[in-house]
Parts: C-alpha cells; structure tokens; sequence
C-alpha cells in the first residue's frame, strides 16, 4: 500500500475513532448536566411554590391558589406543575383541589419517604424531566411551619410535582455532535494534508529509488536521484547516488579488466552491466578449471573431448566439430564431428582433409563467419540436405606455436547466428586455455612416436615391443585369437657391410623393412629387433597360415633387388616362428621360441622358414 493511502486511511480511521469517543463522552457528559441543571431548577421552582403557598396561607388568599396553579401551567417550559397535600394536612384541611391529590404510585412513595425523586422520562422523541420534591414542616423556618399544621416537627406535609420538557437537549446534543463530527473532519482533512505536504518528498524520493533499483537490476547504475530536501530523506537520496555512482565505477573497472582479460568488447550501449560482468567472471572461473582438467588429461584425445562438453553442455552448441592440422600441415584430420569421435568430414568439402589450405580457417588464422559474410568459405559445404543459406558456420582457428594448429567448427541456423556470434569471444576464452596444453601434448605424443620408432627404418623398436605388449596379448586373449612371431635375420649380412661398406648395408635394411611393410597387413606389426634381425607379429593367425605369410616373406626377400651405385644385391632371409598360444604360454616365450626356430634355420644352411618345436627346445637352453 503506498505511503498516501496508508496515512489518508489512518488519519481517517483516526478521527473516526475520536468522532466516536468523543460523541459518546460529549453525551454523557451532556446528560449529566443537564439533569444536574434541571433538577437544580426543580428544586428553585419547588421551592418558590412553597414559598408562595407560605405566603397565601399567612396573607389568608391559601383559598385562591386554584389560580395561582394555573398561572404555574403556563410557564414556558413547564408541562405540569401541580402541588400535592400530604395525609397529615388531609387529615387537618381536608383532600383540597382535584389536583392537589396523589396521581401514582411514585408521588405516594415521595410524600412517604420525604425523599425527592428526578427522572428522565420519554426518552425517545421528546425528553420529559419528573421531579417530585417534598416539603417537610419545619419548627425553624419562617414562618414556624408548626404555628398552623398540627404535625410533630419533619413531617412530610405535602410535595411539588413538576413536569419539565427537555426537547431542547436533544436538538443541543445533535447541534453539538454536529459540530463535533465537522470540527474534527476539519482537522483531519488538514492533518491529512499536512502529512502530505510532509511526506511528498519522501514518497517522490521513494519512487527515484526505485526507479534507480529498477535500473540497477538492469545493469544501469546512471539513475540519479534528485535531492529535494535538507533532511534525513536528502541524504538518503545524496548517499544512494554515492553507492551507485561508487558501484558503476567499481563495475565498470571489474567488466573492463575481465574483458580485457578474455578479450571481450561488451556492446555499447544496452547491455546489462552487472549480468556482462557475472557471466564475464562465471566465464573466467569456468575457463581456469577447465584449463586445470585439461592440464591434468592424459591425452590429446581427452582434451578435445573435453573441448566437445564445453561446447554441448557448457553452450547447447549441437553442431560442432573440431579438426586438427597435421605436423606436416597439408593434413587436416577430423578429430570430433557433430560431437562425436571420428565422424568424418560431414559439413565441409573433404578436400580440407588432403588440403588443409583449402579450410580458410586454417590457411588465414582468422575467424571464418559466414553469418555476417554468407558464401565466405567455398569449403563449406552443407550438402543437399541444407540448402545453401540454410545453415550458416563460424569456425575459429586454434593458434599453436603461431600457426593454426586446430579449427573448431560451429553450425548454426541463421536465425541463431547472433546469439552464436555473441558466444564466440567466451568459447574462444576455452580455446586459448586449450592452446598451450594440446601443443604439449602434441609434443609429447610426437616425441614418444619418435622414440618408439627406429629412424633409419622407419619401423617400432623394440622398446616398442616392450610397451605395447600387454595391450596385444590382452587383446589376443580377449578374442580368443592366436599370433604369429616371426624371428628373421639376413643371411650372411656381415659380407654386404665387409665388401660394400656400411652405406650399402644400411640401403639393405631399409630395402627390407619395406618389403616386410609391403607384404604383411597393416594391422601386423614389423619391429627392428635389432641390427639386423627384425620381428613381424602376425594377428589373427589360423592353423599354419603363418607360416604361409612367413614363407611369402622370405621369397619377396630373396627376390627384392637392392640397387646400389655400380651395383644391385639380392639377399636372403632365415626365419624362425612360433605362434602365441599354441606353442607358448606367453608372448616372451613365444619370441624365445622363434628365436630358437631362427637359429634351427641358420643351422640348416639359411633362406628358410622352420617352425618351432617343442624337441627344439631343452631346459638349460642348449638348442
Ligand atoms: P648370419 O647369416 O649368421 O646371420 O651371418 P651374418 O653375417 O648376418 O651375421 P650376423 O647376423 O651376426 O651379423 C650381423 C651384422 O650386422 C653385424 C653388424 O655389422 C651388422 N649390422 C648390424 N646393424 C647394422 C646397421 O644398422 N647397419 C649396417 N650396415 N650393419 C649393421
Ligand atoms: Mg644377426
Ligand atoms: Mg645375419
């Protein structure tokens, strides 16, 4: 309820409440004057009757008095007046006049007790005062009461009775009420008036602060509230303007270094500065523990998945994909698309894939926008499915070590275009947290590669072997598969080296690990065991067809001409090999087995394949 009405309503319940107080004191208090008055006034009229009758009884005109009564009727005022002969004076004088008799009960009980009587009688319509008082013989008085009537001294020789109207007090009390009800009414409507003369300033100022809360909710803090008075309400509206104009700069001091921080330009003019600063902090708090979880994922993988949530969950982003640039740069390879791993490349030309510079994103390190610049990236390629214009992207570049390193892919809707526009410098505070840490583990991965792999070959290592060997049994146990170990060692390698130098050794062993690559699968793998002894782990193999593959190895061997300058070499090759399970409890043994193979076959005079044999094998290792 607002301050004027609360005051009008409580002034005017006020008076209501003093109306009513007062009325009722007024007329009470009212009454008990006037009965006061009137009976004062009986008691006068009674006692100039007495004294007249007194007067006709010692001037010897007491048989007139009929006239003298009826002279008494017509005093103004006055309804009745009539005097009454008490039993003592009947018995002495006789009844009297009709009118001097007892007329009801109150006037015997009067002339019986000696007491007077006062009432107000007809209340309703027209107020009658009653009042009956005796007189009483009295040797004292003058003249001596007892000089004519034979009576002991105090008896009740007769009573005056006297009917007064009191119409009068009625129409008085309703004059007085009246000029009560008017007389406060003109109170309270001046109090009222008063009070809001009183409190205009501070229902106005009330209404600037609220005006200026409003605003603050808003995010507007330039809502000043104007002073109108010297007193405490002035300075309320003086120190509410210091606290907002104190807020507004502290605000505008957090928002313009958060900004500053996640190189946000917040608009102009409209924007909500308190809501930009939270969601700008939210933002900040947000990015620093995502950078402490992708700090602390083991892969590059995790990261970039990690990246996908953020932009599913954290930004309801449904169409997003990320790419990454190959090391050899030419390469773009589709690390999630639509959300998910491995997805192919869905809303682009497939091209990007084997030619990076075809992503503009990639080839300009600039965020590529096609809803402010529709057609902008001829690479986009939403397909039939979406007509041209029906989907719009903003693909923004990830910058490792200064080049584009990753492309995030946004597709939107041109109707959600903007909003999308307006996430881009918050997504892109992720992406900046996100830099650094795939480029390490980039690295990382890019340096164990190395290390797992021999240089001059190409090929894993053995150490390899070593890592890898838990996952490939693990693997073969779960699918209940069998692998095939191949120990091969050139024949006689040490002549090559001897007779053509280190240079055309070296040329032998490249030659053949890619004769190793070309005739096994993919899947397989081909290890540089050592020197020149290689190891090629055969999956998935049934029966003897290890054997097969072995024996195909060793022809393509046996065939491959190396060309050297001024010459060409043809080598062979002996293999042992030994498959996991069937000939050994473990892969390590497995390799032992094939090994001991090898040497079978160098044993039996080279190029050859042998399988193992348990009777190959004796316990203190002599084979
Ligand atoms: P065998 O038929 O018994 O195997 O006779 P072999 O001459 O091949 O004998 P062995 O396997 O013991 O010879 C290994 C030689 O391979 C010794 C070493 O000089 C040579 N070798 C090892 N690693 C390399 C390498 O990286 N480059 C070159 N050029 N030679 C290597
Ligand atoms: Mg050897
Ligand atoms: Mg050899």
């Amino acid at each position: 309820m607002r301050l004027n009405l609360k005051t009008t309503l409580f002034t005017a319940a006020l008076a209501a409440v003093m109306v009513v107080v007062l009325i009722i004191v007024s007329l009470i208090s009212f009454r008990y004057f006037s009965l006061q008055s009137a009976q004062e006034h009986a008691r006068t009229a009674a006692e100039i009757v007495r004294v007249n009758l007194t007067e006709a009884m010692v001037n010897g005109t007491i048989s007139q008095r009929a006239q003298f009564f009826d002279r008494l009727r017509h005093v103004d005022g006055l309804l009745s007046a009539r005097v009454l002969r008490g039993p003592q004076v009947v018995n002495q004088f006789g009844a009297g006049l009709e009118e001097e008799q007892l007329q009801d009960r109150i006037e015997a009980e009067v002339l019986e007790t000696g007491l007077p009587y006062f009432a107000l009688e007809n209340e309703g319509s027209a107020p009658v005062f009653r009042a009956t008082i005796p007189f009483t013989a009295d040797r004292t008085g003058n003249p001596d009461c007892l000089q004519c009537h034979q009576v002991p001294d105090g008896t009740v020789l007769g009573a005056v009775s006297l009917s007064i109207s009191m119409a009068h007090l009625k129409q008085s009390a309703l004059i007085t009420i009246a000029a009560m009800v008017l007389t406060v009414g003109i109170f309270a409507a001046f109090t009222v008036l008063v009070v809001r003369h009183m409190t205009r300033p501070l229902v106005t100022t009330a209404a600037d602060v609220q005006g200026a809360v409003a605003d603050a909710i808003e995010g507007n803090f330039t809502h000043k509230i104007q002073r109108r008075t010297n007193d405490e309400v002035g300075q309320i509206a003086d120190d509410l303007n210091k606290l907002t104009d104190y807020l507004h700069a502290g605000l505008s001091q957090i928002s313009s270094n958060v900004a500053q921080l996640i190189r946000y330009k917040a608009p102009q003019n409209g924007h909500n500065l308190l809501n930009n600063t939270i969601g700008m902090v939210e933002a900040l708090i947000e990015a620093s523990q995502f950078k402490q979880a992708i700090e602390e994922d083991e892969t590059k993988r995790e990261v970039y998945c990690r990246i996908g949530r953020v932009l599913g969950d954290g930004f309801y982003i449904d169409h997003f994909s990320i790419y990454e640039v190959a090391s050899s740069k030419n390469r773009m390879m589709p690390v999630l698309v639509d959300g998910q791993p491995d997805g192919g490349c869905r809303w682009c030309n497939p091209q990007i894939l084997v030619r990076s510079e075809a992503c503009r994103a990639r080839r300009t390190g600039h965020i590529i926008d096609s809803i402010d610049h529709p057609d902008i990236c001829v690479a986009f390629n939403p397909g039939d499915e979406h007509p041209p214009g029906a989907q719009g992207h903003i693909c923004i570049p990830i910058i490792q070590s200064g080049s584009v390193g990753s492309v995030v892919q946004i597709i939107c809707n041109t109707s959600e275009g903007k909003h999308f526009q307006e996430l881009v410098p918050f997504i892109q505070v992720y992406l900046r947290e996100a830099a650094p840490v795939i480029e390490a583990k980039r690295l990382m991965d890019t340096l164990r590669e190395t290390n797992l792999r021999d240089p001059m070959t190409g090929l894993h290592n053995r150490r390899f072997l070593e890592e890898y060997m838990e996952t490939l049994v693990a693997t073969t146990n779960r699918r209940q598969a069998q692998l095939s170990v191949l120990m091969l060692d050139l024949d006689y390698f040490k002549k090559v080296n001897d007779t053509y130098g280190h240079d055309a050794g070296d040329a032998v062993l490249k030659s053949l690990a890619k004769v190793l690559r070309r005739v096994v699968r993919s899947s397989d793998l081909v290890i540089r065991y050592g020197g020149e002894e290689f190891m090629v782990i055969l999956q998935e193999t049934a029966d003897n067809n290890g054997d097969t593959v072995a024996e195909k190895i060793r022809e393509a061997v046996e065939n491959e001409k190396v060309r050297l300058a001024g010459t060409t070499l043809q080598k062979t090759i002996s293999i042992g090999i030994a498959d996991f399970p069937r000939d050994a409890d473990t892969l390590w043994q497995a390799i032992k087995y094939a090994d001991v193979a090898l040497y079978k076959a160098k044993e039996q005079g080279r190029n050859r394949v042998i399988h193992f044999k348990p009777e190959m094998w004796t316990e203190n290792g002599d084979y």
